[in-house]
């Protein structure tokens, strides 16, 4: 038999029901009940139509209220103090978003016993994803213990609607890599601690009639950490042992299991899940190695990670030669690659997309009914599902022969590029030189990292503009006047370089994209990002090129105004491209180096125009850092000539800037130094410089500018504080490469923070002019 399982449903909602559901409670405007209530609601219906696709294994207990980490860290008692729980029982809701988003000082919190300042957890990106999961916090004294066993409840749920689920649970071993320690012990040292907890929930869900349990394990796709393996053979053998009875589905994703295959077939699963997208590389060995026929193997072969229609026919294909390798279609799963939590619902509700690009799309809906007619395929043969290979070959074809997907232009200018385009004309020695001399700006020179404030005026104004009841004379008159109150507050706040404030863009994707040819928008293509937010994504579909400017006009409007230069403001080509679905007919590095052309153009018309420092943005850029370490030195390199390529057509004496948000450099500062634009304003005031470090260390040869004010909170720091970090940045960082700006755009935050804020980033670099 084989069966149609899912991993995981996007929880957000075809219509963000649960960002609505969840922002009204915050706001007061709900209730506990009310909140849980509209979530399992969300829930049921999401399995529900899972069961309707034709769905056999349906996943529960993947549909947290905020974010699955977060879930299982509350769910095993891996709470720090302060956050009003009280060692034992279940954990409040109030708890719980305290941890995700730190303590508001609200009367529950209160009431709860949640310190005031309690932070929230950490943040950060759930593999190479753009889903951000909380960091559960550890230390050597993390005592483990259920809280509420969740997996049960929901399986209960479920069971009570009819519906025999699969609960999935974070595996113990990627729930400890993805912690952190706050006292430098290992995290994995607590594995016996934590086996006896998901031993409870293991045998809970077998009391429970529960058949199946998917225990996902993704760090087995990346290079694992010393005693990781002995602490996966040390989880499951206690994980299987604990209820015998019960089948445990081990699932990796994102990538081949590669050097950690032999491990993952060592483990004792009932099942394995293989990502046959992304590791599709893995299928020989795991056939080879002979899967021994009592156990069943998971076919990842929808794409859970973007939005093309799958190659039925070849998909097919491949689950054919895994059932004749096995000798029949027994014990096999048919599945998407990994959870559907990285794609939108469904893509029968986007009326406004070009047809036949509509048709060349899958969203999760469409990649079940995928999923479920490979099914039938396997089980009644490839006769049983000739219309829906019949109508792949076709989606296929027609894609393949779109004259807007293929454009002979961009495919003869990619093919002239030659290696001097890479390159600019002179060392930073010598362009420094030349700029210095065309800016003579004052040592330690003060910028901004490019947009001004949101406001709701502003919101406003796009939102009647785009509904209609604001024409373009005045939509275009309105932001003017806000440009030019931005160049003159900034002239009278003593700011030395200029920005024009990003007022007329959206979302610094989204503007560039909607002026270039090969990209294209959704309407409801929401995708979680983290907790309530979400983002929709663009859909590179075709080449791109550049039909016309796009920054051109605003930016000379700005520097009409003023004496004082203003920068150029672009987004690069490898966020372009990260920030996007991407075309799977075409490498990434391809569509990636169309992009860079593109904006090369508009680089180079900025210079003809007069502009003397372009600031190319890059916050993707460590982003898109493989997994594995073996394949991030190719990523690096093209990641690193895409953006040379974008920057490189100019003259000596115009100045690249480059801006990034908080990262890790250590181990991409070689790829920086090689992007080589004269400056990079990085976010450190967080760190108060110690990103510096791998600068330094380095010896990072061009200019720097280390934020010196956090933009994302809402404190203003003083101009002291900012002086303090400033020196501290002198102290590693020669002074006449230094720049004083802010960490990152300013448009979440309000003029009444900017105005102060901004004044005092100018007061710290005159103090330390005083200083030299
Ligand atoms: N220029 C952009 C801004 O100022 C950069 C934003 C970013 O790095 N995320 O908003
Ligand atoms: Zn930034």
């Amino acid at each position: 038999m084989s069966i149609a399982a899912n991993l995981g449903f996007p929880r957000i909602g075809r219509r963000r029901e649960l960002k609505a559901a969840l922002e009204a409670f915050w706001a007061g405007q709900s209730d506990e009940a009310v909140l849980l209530a509209r979530a399992a609601a969300l829930r049921g219906g999401h399995q529900a139509l899972q069961g309707a696709c034709g769905i056999g294994h349906i996943p529960s207990h993947d549909a947290p209220l905020y974010d699955h980490v977060l879930d299982h860290a509350t769910m095993l008692g891996a709470i720090p103090a302060g956050y009003g729980w009280r060692g034992e029982g279940p954990v409040s809701l109030a708890t719980s978003f305290a941890l995700a988003r730190g303590a508001r000082g609200s009367e529950p919190e209160r009431a709860r016993g949640i310190a005031a300042d309690a932070p929230a957890l950490e943040m950060t990106k759930w593999f190479d994803t753009n889903y951000h999961y909380l960091v559960p916090r550890l230390d050597a004294d993390t005592r483990f213990v259920l809280t509420e066993n969740r997996p049960l409840a929901l399986y209960a749920e479920a069971l009570a609607d009819g519906r025999r689920t699969r609960p999935v649970l974070l595996g113990p071993v990627t729930f400890l890599l993805l912690s952190k320690t706050v006292d430098g012990s290992q995290a994995l040292a607590l594995l016996p601690r934590l086996l006896p907890v998901y031993a409870e929930i293991l045998r809970g869900l077998a009391a429970a009639g529960c058949a199946w349990v998917q225990v996902d394990e993704p760090v087995l796709a990346t290079d694992l950490p010393p005693g990781a393996a002995d602490a996966l053979r040390l989880a499951w053998r206690s994980m299987a042992g604990a209820a015998p009875g019960l089948n445990l589905l081990l699932a990796s994703y994102f990538g081949p299991l590669g050097d950690n295959l032999e491990l993952a077939l060592s483990l004792p699963s009932a099942g394995l899940h293989l990502d046959l997208v992304r590791g599709a590389a893995d299928l020989p060995a795991v056939l080879a190695a002979g899967l021994p026929r009592d156990r069943w193997l998971s076919c990842g072969v929808v794409d859970g990670r973007n939005v093309w229609r799958t190659d039925l026919r070849g998909a097919f294909r491949t689950l054919e030669s895994v059932a004749q390798a096995r000798g029949g279609a027994g014990r096999l799963m048919v599945s998407p690659s990994c959870s559907l939590l990285h794609v939108p619902v469904d893509v029968g509700q986007e009326d406004g997309l070009d047809p036949a690009l509509k048709r060349s799309l899958a969203f999760a809906v469409q990649k079940l009914a995928e999923v479920r007619a490979l099914t039938l395929g396997l089980e009644q043969g490839e006769g049983a599902i000739a219309d829906a290979l019949g109508a792949s070959d076709a989606a296929r074809a027609a894609r393949k022969s779109d004259s807007r997907v293929s454009d002979p232009a961009v495919a003869a200018r990619l093919a002239a590029v030659a290696p001097e385009m890479l390159q600019r004309g002179a060392p930073y020695a010598r362009r420094a030189t030349a700029q210095a001399a065309r800016l003579a700006l004052p040592v330690f020179p003060t910028t901004s990292i490019g947009s001004w404030p949101q406001t709701a005026e502003i919101r406003q104004a796009r939102a009647a503009h785009g509904r209609g009841t604001l024409d373009d004379a005045g939509y275009d008159a309105f932001l003017l006047a806000e440009t030019e109150a931005a160049i003159r507050w900034q002239e009278e706040a003593g700011v030395d370089v200029l920005v024009h404030g990003e007022f007329e863009r959206n979302d610094m994707v989204k503007y560039f994209g909607e002026q270039l040819a090969g990209y294209a928008f959704t309407r409801h293509g929401w995708v979680q990002s983290y907790g309530s937010r979400c983002v929709a994504p663009p859909i590179i579909w075709g080449d791109v090129s550049r039909p016309a400017p796009m920054t051109l006009a605003w930016w000379q409007r700005a520097q009409a105004l003023t004496a004082r230069p203003v920068k150029g403001m672009l987004t690069g080509p490898v966020t372009m491209l990260h920030w996007s679905f991407v075309r799977d007919d075409l490498p990434r590095d391809v569509v990636c180096r169309q992009i860079a052309l593109a904006l090369r153009d508009e680089v180079a018309e900025l210079e003809a125009a007069g502009c003397a420092i372009i600031q190319i943005d890059e916050p993707a850029f460590r982003e898109g850092l493989p997994l594995r370490r073996a394949e991030q030195t190719n990523y690096l390199r093209w990641a690193v000539e895409c953006f040379r390529l974008s920057a490189s057509a100019v003259a000596d004496g115009t100045q690249i800037h480059t801006h990034m948000c908080y990262a890790e450099f250590n181990d991409i500062i070689g790829a920086i130094a090689a992007m080589d634009a004269d400056a990079i304003s990085i976010e450190t005031a967080r760190s108060r410089m110690e990103l510096l470090e791998a600068f330094e260390s380095f010896d990072y040869p061009n200019a720097i500018g280390p934020g010196v004010w956090d933009i994302h909170s809402p404190r203003v720091p003083d101009s002291a504080e900012m002086t303090a970090l400033l020196r501290r940045a002198a102290a590693r960082i020669p002074a006449e490469r230094l720049w004083v700006n802010p960490d990152c755009g300013c448009k979440t935050r309000g003029w009444a923070e900017v105005r102060p804020a901004m004044a005092h980033v100018v007061a710290a670099a005159r103090q330390l002019r005083a200083e030299l």
